[in-house]
């Protein structure tokens, strides 16, 4: 049976906010990136790549799950 599990960090922020953070994965190496955020945009850094990743390229947990699924075919 597939099941998909989605991590959701929570981060309070000290005005009392809750900001959800998704997580998301380099479409090179798949491993997790870090999500910078400026000016209400955010960038995609991937620490084991030392690259920028662009917003269109990012996989996020449901895309990676999807790849996975399709290669067990
Ligand atoms: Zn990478």
């Amino acid at each position: 049976m597939y099941h998909v599990s989605v991590e959701i960090k929570r981060i309070y922020l000290n005005k009392g906010e809750v900001k959800l953070m998704k997580k998301y994965y380099c479409p090179t190496c798949k491993k997790e990136v870090e999500v910078l955020e400026a000016c209400g945009s955010s960038s995609y850094f991937c620490n084991n790549c030392k690259k920028l990743i662009s917003s269109k390229a990012i996989l996020e947990e449901q895309d990676l799950e999807e790849e996975k699924v399709q290669n067990e075919e």
